[in-house]
């Protein structure tokens, strides 16, 4: 795909409700600021229009600054700008109260607000006469963008636009997705199994001609071991050893269990069905069974779940409180450290479109145990079963994965680990780092988006 980078720049507008580092709540704000970034990084143009929510953290923007306002939707929308991780940001805040709420997600109205949304970055668009390349809209949230160009804003003057739509994941609100397939002129989603798994999906299955699966990367500027203020030591693949044990007895400190020299398995998720709540519990006894450690950061959107956490914090930590500690919040600078500090992070997701927390479990040398599915089962190779599967792509094999979504399937795959840990501790920190060496950013993938753009003009 080298050809791409021979072709003229494009201006590339992205609209999205998420964006990391801020307004961030899963994967979708992490891939929207480093797709744009990488994409930036071959001298194209890229915006992004966000909403302006009034919880956002502002001293993560440089240079915000008001720019204009304009009328749309019987209210008047106020248009701030700056700048987040070298990106123009523009900030769309309606004066009708649709983004003070005090949350990203979680109103009953969503689905309202981010139509409204939708729509008013579109107008935006038209009233600053800015004449973009391409479109890029996300998810359910802002799907409404697809069609509403196909239907208005193409014949008002963004007619040479074409529209770019990626499922991040298809659990979210599948019939505004569909809608969007059909008027979108090309759609991709986050790995090429998750876009098999997907095919057949009503919401899919009439369009798979201009759907694609491009893998996400991760940043590797955000997230990195060698330039990384939430850890105790700079590392690279040269001094993993030191770096990561470094990391792990800070980790350790931070959170009171015993400093010692334990396998230490973490996890760091929503806690959601989708991650394999079950699994993830049988995870944690086993790892205790065998004398490990485990670090758990999650949180749980449904109050069901972070109370059934809440239960089972409370029970480990006084049975196995040197071992175990569970932390049920959202914390990006405690993630860093237990990335760093971690032997193994567990992803045992029931599906999962790509996964990012394996992608930068490698980057910091851990590694991953994980359920072959979706990204999942395209990023990591088991050491044991994946030798071929791995050369066929250049690679080596980087982690433990298993299929079953039961405790069988964790055991296979977890009681490998620990024991290369407990009996191979020089082939084990071979691994490491050989799983830092490995590239997992945008360097590809982001070529791939450049030759799907392209493809969307002709
Ligand atoms: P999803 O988008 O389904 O949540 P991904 O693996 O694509 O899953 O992305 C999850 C991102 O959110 C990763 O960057 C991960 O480090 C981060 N993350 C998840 N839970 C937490 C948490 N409790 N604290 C800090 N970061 C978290």
């Amino acid at each position: 795909s080298g050809g791409v980078l021979k072709e003229p720049p494009m201006h590339i507008v992205h609209i999205s409700v998420e964006m990391a580092p801020i307004p961030k709540v899963g994967g979708l704000g992490d891939v929207v600021t480093s797709l744009s970034r990488a994409i930036q990084d071959l001298n194209h143009t890229v915006d992004i229009i966000l909403p302006n929510y009034d919880c956002l953290n502002l001293s993560n923007v440089k240079d915000f600054e008001f720019r204009k306002s304009y009328s749309w939707g019987g209210t008047e929308i106020k248009v701030w700008f700056g700048k987040v991780e070298g990106l123009s940001v523009y900030f769309l805040e309606p004066q009708n109260g649709l983004f003070s709420t005090g949350c990203i997600y979680g109103g009953k109205n969503d689905g309202e607000r981010f139509g409204f949304f939708s729509h008013s970055a579109l107008e935006f668009l038209l009233q600053s006469g800015s004449h973009p390349d391409i479109i890029h809209c996300h998810d359910w949230s802002s799907a409404p963008v697809a069609w509403l160009f196909k239907d208005h804003y193409v014949h008002y003057g963004l007619s040479q636009a074409r529209v770019v739509f990626t499922i991040h994941n298809l659990e979210f609100g599948a019939p505004l997705i569909g809608k969007a397939m059909t008027y979108s002129d090309k759609a991709t989603t986050v790995s090429h199994t998750y876009s098999k798994e997907v095919s057949g999906n009503p919401a899919i299955a009439s369009h798979l001609y201009k759907f694609h699966g491009i893998l996400n990367g991760i940043d590797p500027d955000m997230w990195d071991p060698y330039n990384d203020k939430f850890i105790p030591v700079l590392y690279t693949s040269e001094n993993v050893v030191e770096g990561k044990r470094a990391a792990k007895q800070a980790l350790q400190q931070r959170l009171g269990i015993k400093t010692a020299d334990l396998p230490l398995l973490g996890i760091i998720t929503r806690l959601t069905h989708q991650k394999g709540i079950h699994l993830i519990k049988h995870a944690i006894g086993r790892t205790l069974d065998r004398n490990g450690q485990v670090v758990l950061l999650g949180s749980a959107p449904d109050p069901r779940i972070q109370n059934d956490f809440v239960n089972l914090a409370n029970q480990l930590h006084s049975s196995y409180g040197d071992r175990a500690r569970l932390c049920l919040t959202y914390d990006e600078p405690l993630s860093h450290l237990i990335y760093a500090g971690a032997d193994f992070i567990l992803v045992p997701s029931i599906f999962e479109p790509c996964g990012l927390t394996q992608l930068t479990a490698m980057r910091y040398g851990s590694i991953p145990v994980v359920r072959k599915t979706g990204g999942l089962y395209d990023t990591v190779f088991d050491v044991d079963n994946d030798k071929e599967r791995a050369e066929a792509q250049g690679l080596e094999p980087n982690g433990f994965s298993f299929d079953g979504a039961d405790a069988g399937g964790v055991d296979y795959a977890l009681n490998r680990a620990i024991s290369a840990w407990y009996d191979g501790r020089d082939w084990f920190n071979s691994l490491c780092k050989r799983v830092m060496e490995q590239d997992w950013s945008w360097n590809r993938p982001a070529l791939d988006y450049l030759e799907l753009y392209h493809s969307a003009r002709k």
